[in-house]
């Protein structure tokens, strides 16, 4: 007979581990089913960055009540998530200011820290950036990156010790329903039953939801991510969005800048595919980049590089859920973002799922309905798609 439980949580990402904690905290009993290991997809290469600057005012929300987490993690979760507060600049091409200064207006409302910022303030903040280009930029003080996988873990752990089980190397190759309810999974080590099943399985969120017959407009987004020595000239410096020169960069010790690009990632390679190399001038185009912003970079040299695979959605913006098969959910979809809103997309799944609406951000918006409807997810001062080549 199959081994039941309050819920079923497919994946071991940091989504799956938040919505298990949070799970937990409500007196539930869950099983997380990881067909690898903890963090072995989007997580475990996750760049970590930690801030509250988003065009989607949900988001900014969700980001803000997730900070709230990162910035007292021995208090809320126990253990350690490894958040380290370097400040956090946003910069926007010139013709984008409006849309900046409305934005950081929009933050304000919501109660982050932040302002609008010139760029000899950005000069004094990072001495090492080119600032000539930079009119104005949002900074966020308090923002800067955490550790993925301790998060994740730590998540998890604390989710164990309330009653949580994990499974590892245990695949969910199977869905169960009867009269358009859930009633479990088939898996490579048996069927478990539960009258409630999350999907947070990632880039293979789409596959996963076949097996329930509940299609989802999903896609796969593969990233290259590089660290570089820094030259000690260079010093510490903070967690930059740089949309004017398509990157992001954040210091990582010791004495380390990660740089990635928000042009050419790529889209729709197969979920399994390899994920050995970083594509062919990768690393010329992030140097080149990053020493725009940072002349003294060229003293630099490689230390590594890696790739990652998350889920992409149409709008660049989460899936999350409840589908037409009774007690089926979906936390999905984070299109390269995800990280730092984890602690309360997982707090407000197990508000929807128990309470039948989030209270914290109410995160109805994020239906995998609004794609059979047409409608994309778009803030009122939006800065375009994230992920883009430099001709969209
Ligand atoms: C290179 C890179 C850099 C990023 N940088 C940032 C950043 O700076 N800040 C930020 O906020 N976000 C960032 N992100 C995005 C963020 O890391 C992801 O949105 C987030 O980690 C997604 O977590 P997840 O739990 O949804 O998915 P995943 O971490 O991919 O977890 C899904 C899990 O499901 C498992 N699984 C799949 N199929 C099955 C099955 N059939 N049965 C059982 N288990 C299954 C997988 O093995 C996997 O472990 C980045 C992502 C990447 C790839």
């Amino acid at each position: 007979m199959a081994q039941n439980f309050d819920a079923i949580i497919i994946g071991a990402g940091v989504v799956g581990a938040s919505i298990a904690f949070h799970l937990t905290e409500r007196g539930l009993k869950p099983l997380v089913l990881e067909r690898k290991q903890l963090g072995s997809g989007a997580t475990g290469m996750s760049s970590g960055l930690v801030r509250m600057h988003y065009d989607l005012e949900v988001e900014s929300r969700l980001a803000w009540a997730s900070f709230q987490y990162f910035r007292n993690w021995s208090e809320r979760v126990g253990d350690e998530c490894g958040f380290r507060r370097t400040g956090f600049l946003h910069i926007e091409p010139a013709s984008h200011i409006k849309q900046l200064r409305n934005n950081v207006e929009m933050h304000k409302r919501i109660g982050i820290p932040t302002e609008v910022i010139t760029g000899a303030d950005v000069k004094r903040i990072a001495p090492s950036f080119y600032t000539e280009d930079i009119e104005f930029a949002a900074y966020e003080p308090e923002s800067g990156y955490a550790d993925p996988m301790l998060t994740t873990n730590s998540f998890l752990s604390a989710a164990k010790e309330r009653g949580a089980i994990y499974m590892q190397d245990c695949g969910v190759i199977g869905a169960q329903i009867s009269g358009g309810k859930v009633t479990g999974v088939k898996t490579s080590k048996g069927d478990f039953s539960a009258p409630i099943v999350i999907n947070a399985a990632g880039a293979w969120a789409g596959k996963v939801s076949n097996l329930f017959g509940v299609p989802i407009l999903i896609d796969t987004w593969t990233h290259d991510v590089m660290h570089i020595r820094r030259p000690p000239q260079v010093g510490e410096h903070p967690t930059v969005i740089d949309s004017a020169l398509y990157m992001y960069f954040r210091p990582d010790s010791p004495g380390l800048t990660l740089v990635a690009l928000e042009d050419n990632s790529r889209i729709g390679e197969s979920e399994d595919s390899e994920l050995g190399y970083v594509a062919k001038g990768f690393a010329d185009r992030a140097i080149d980049r990053i020493c725009k912003r940072v002349p003294e970079m060229e003293e630099g040299s490689h230390h590594s590089s890696h790739v990652g695979r998350d889920s992409l959605t149409p709008d660049q913006r989460a899936i999350i859920g409840q589908t037409d098969v009774q007690g089926y959910y979906l936390a999905t979809g984070f299109s390269g973002t995800g990280f730092k809103l984890s602690p309360a997309v997982g707090l407000c799944v197990s508000e929807l799922i128990l309470d039948g609406k989030a209270s914290t951000v109410d995160i109805s918006v994020f239906t995998p309905k609004r794609f059979e409807r047409g409608e994309h997810l778009k803030g009122d001062d939006d800065y375009g798609v994230l992920w883009r080549n430099p001709a969209s």
